[in-house]
């Protein structure tokens, strides 16, 4: 299954995409991983891109659709995978199109509420990248990973202003992939407008699409 996650920031892309990886056993390729690592390792292209990824801006579409196309050339990729952070824009939609096929676009349906809500108090290991929050979803020991013990810390983009600019960033040019692949016929929406819900609780309702797809292209 070749599966995008489409959704505001903050919508629980990653939390449920390393979660439907397990189930699945397809990797989870996130963008915005990929940009953080190249930053970290400073790269000559880490060092073009961290200005964007500060301001909660895009990264252009020629360089992220590159990074993307030589991920997706992995081996690990050729039984499927789940997508999140790409597509953002329709061109890089139109470029996803030339490189992979897609079985279905998973729209996560979130009130901007929550999602500042969440953003502000989301936790990410350092060392493995799980994702916490000091509201829903709460480590056992403060400030460590419960998964491999790392050191937890707040992304440097979750902060008040540029939570707004990325929701901005969103509304303008993400919604309309919305419309894009509604009109493919790819588009499938969940909902999730409170805080409270379980990760699992959404998870079961994305297995259950997940489902009746792979029993429509089997039939
Ligand atoms: P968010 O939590 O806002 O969804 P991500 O972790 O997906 O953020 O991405 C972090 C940053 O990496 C973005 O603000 C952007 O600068 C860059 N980025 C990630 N994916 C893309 C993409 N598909 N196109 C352009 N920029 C991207």
């Amino acid at each position: 299954m070749r599966i995008v996650l489409l959704g505001p920031p903050g919508a629980g892309k990653g939390t449920y995409a390393s979660r439907l990886t397990m189930i699945l056993g397809v990797p989870h390729i996130s963008t915005g991983d990929m940009v953080r690592e190249e930053i970290k390792a400073e790269t000559e292209l880490g060092k073009a891109i961290k200005g964007y990824s500060d301001k909660g801006e895009l990264v252009p579409d020629k360089i992220i659709t590159k990074l993307l196309a030589k991920r997706l050339g992995g081996p690990d990729s050729e039984r499927g995978f789940i997508l999140d952070g790409f597509p953002r824009t329709i061109k890089q939609a139109e470029a996803l199109n030339r490189i992979s096929r897609i079985d279905l676009v998973i729209n996560l349906n979130v009130p901007d509420e929550v999602i500042i809500q969440r953003l502000s108090n989301r936790l990410v290991c350092r060392k493995c990248g799980v994702i916490y929050n000091k509201l829903t979803l709460k480590p056992k020991r403060d400030g460590v990973c419960d998964k491999c013990g790392g050191a937890l810390y707040q992304r440097e983009d979750d902060t008040p202003e540029v939570i707004q600019d990325r929701l901005d960033v969103y509304r303008k040019k993400t919604e309309l992939l919305i419309d894009y692949y509604k009109e493919k016929n790819l588009l499938r929406n969940v909902r999730c407008d409170d805080l409270m819900i379980p990760p699992e609780v959404i998870i079961e309702k994305i297995m259950m699409i997940i489902s009746s797809v792979q029993d429509t292209s089997r039939a």
